[in-house]
């Protein structure tokens, strides 16, 4: 069996019987099938030393429970790596960050403990996943929404505390956070803002509470165990409509984004919405790719062949949720304001009234209506599985502009051939800004996959040098992406740190989460 580091074969089996005087022997894994469930299937690691493989996992099935593994793990200096539901598709799956570490599953715990459909908010556990909720909802005949993200088997916790994000009205998850249950790395347990009050009222109804607000702490980091967490929820709106935005050439992006941000921050536009090109993506389909390679074709000649096939270069379909007039006016003023680009064109997309039986053609649109699915898996193709690198920048085309320049730079630079540039345009998913996705292949190849690291580290430091940060990334970039955030000599990481230190002296909460190493194991960063 493997052990956590610095821990002895000795301590480690009188700590597993601890886990097991906990939560019941059938709760503690330590067999190689069970801990190989929790290793990342789509590792860009297979088959190497790197990879990040657990020693055991946990799974209580309450609080108390919670509570209890975190004092045995201070007792042995035992870490562990908590998870919610695991899926953190793309980002390392259900690993840790440090081999040995025992996964906290808390799978077990998945009450849904409020739904309010007056004031449209939930309070759930950590195992509570989107589909759950959803039948939940459903069953209780409540007039509610939620968001999921694609695919939507993941957990409002895990999602929301990894600033994941959905299609509709609520899609920036963390923002929809109304007040926590945490168990510290101390065992005592803790309750964010209203929730700090015995008998509060208001628990998930406001979120500030009195004093600092510290559930941010709690999101990407290691700081604590989030044991309940209120979401807000969107009423069932009665109406959702879609219109897609085209316009003909390269510049017209600059108004286009423009337009787009004035719409999305007034809130008329909502959703998010996904920057697309019809001429780049017919280019795709030549066998070109869709950055900037030096000495590629012009801009000139792909209007050229835009112009000649009718194919406008940006396009972006558009969401609109809410009564039934407010969404039709909606969508004629978003006409209007880009009607103000010569030649723009528009395309009247699809229009429900709820509720609505969607047809087997729609399996995209379910997210965007609320319906958690898996329909994503669909359209990854036959690849094994990916890792995503995903860099936020700016909400202008300009920007666009520049960033596809310097992918192209990176992929030319690195010998990316076209047809292997795992990139798709960027999305604004997230209010004022614009996150890309690329979508690197995981293969099980040794060669491949140490390439396409090569790549992606290459792409965080490319990406810094230009002041583009990723929003998030797989467990083995963490100390990679952590050390690009360096402004002032790593003072925001230093301070995390210092945190780190004071609430979690004996370094038992997911090391190396985000880049963040316990005193005792700090050497360990990369
Ligand atoms: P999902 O299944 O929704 O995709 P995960 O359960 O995989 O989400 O969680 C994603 C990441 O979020 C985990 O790797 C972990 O770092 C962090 N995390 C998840 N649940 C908790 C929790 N309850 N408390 C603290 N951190 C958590």
């Amino acid at each position: 069996m493997r052990v956590p580091p610095g821990v002895s074969p000795g301590d480690f089996a009188a700590a597993i019987k601890q886990f097991e005087a906990a939560v019941g022997k059938e709760w503690v894994f330590t067999s190689d099938d069970d801990v190989e469930l929790y290793r990342d299937s789509y590792s860009p690691f297979w088959h190497e030393e790197e990879d990040r493989v657990p020693s055991a996992a946990v799974a209580p099935d309450g609080v108390e429970q919670a509570q209890a593994i975190v004092k045995i793990a201070n007792a042995y200096k035992i870490p562990l790596w908590t998870i919610s539901t695991g899926r953190n598709l793309a980002y390392g799956g259900s690993s840790p960050a440090l081999s040995g570490s025992v996964i906290l599953d808390l799978k077990r715990m998945n009450r849904i403990l409020e739904v309010s459909d007056k004031n449209h908010y939930a309070l759930v556990e950590p195992g509570v996943s989107y589909f759950d909720l959803y039948r939940y909802i459903q069953e209780h005949k409540l007039k509610v929404w939620i968001d999921p993200p694609d695919p939507g088997w993941g957990s409002p916790v895990g999602n929301s505390l990894e600033r994941g994000g959905g299609r509709g009205p609520l899609h920036d998850h963390f923002a929809t956070v109304c007040g926590m249950e945490v168990v510290l790395p101390n065992g005592e347990v803790m309750r964010t803002g209203m929730g700090a009050l015995p008998g509060s009222k208001t628990w998930q109804q406001y979120k500030y509470g009195f004093g600092p607000y510290v559930d941010g702490l709690f999101s990407q980091s290691n700081f604590g165990i989030v044991t309940k967490m209120g979401v807000w929820l969107l009423p069932e709106p009665e109406a959702y409509r879609d219109g897609t935005v085209m316009v003909a050439r390269h510049d017209d992006l600059v108004p286009f984004v423009e337009t787009l941000a004035y719409l999305y921050n007034s809130q008329i536009v909502q959703g998010t919405a996904a920057l697309d090109s019809p001429l780049l993506t017919y280019r795709v389909s030549k066998g070109g790719g869709v950055v900037d390679l030096p000495g590629d074709i012009s801009v000139a000649e792909l209007e050229r062949i835009g112009r000649e096939q009718n194919i406008p270069y940006w396009s972006s379909e558009l969401h609109f949720y809410g009564p039934a007039k407010v969404v039709d006016l909606q969508w004629e003023f978003t006409k209007e304001r880009f009607s103000a680009i010569p030649g723009v064109t528009f395309k009247e997309g699809r229009s429900y009234r709820f509720p609505v039986e969607l047809k087997d053609s729609d399996d995209v649109l379910r997210q965007a209506l609320g319906i958690p699915n898996l329909s994503v898996f669909g359209f990854l193709g036959k690849t094994l599985g990916h890792m995503d690198f995903s860099p936020i920048v700016p909400l202008s085309g300009e920007a666009v502009f520049e960033a596809l320049k310097v992918f192209g730079e990176v992929y030319h630079e690195m010998g990316v051939p076209p047809q292997n540039q795992f990139i798709s345009l960027p999305w604004a998913f997230f209010p004022r800004a614009f996150v890309f996705l690329f979508g690197f292949q995981i293969m099980h190849d040794v060669e491949a996959n140490k390439r396409n690291r090569e790549v992606f580290r290459r792409l965080i430091e490319a990406c810094a040098e230009h002041g583009w940060g990723e929003y998030r990334t797989h467990v083995a970039y963490m100390d990679d992406v952590a050390n690009v955030y360096s402004y002032n000599n790593h003072a925001m990481l230093r301070l995390h740190e210092t945190v780190k230190d004071a609430l979690d002296p004996n370094g038992i909460l997911s090391p190396g989460k985000s880049g963040i190493w316990p005193k005792r194991l700090r050497k360990a960063r990369a």
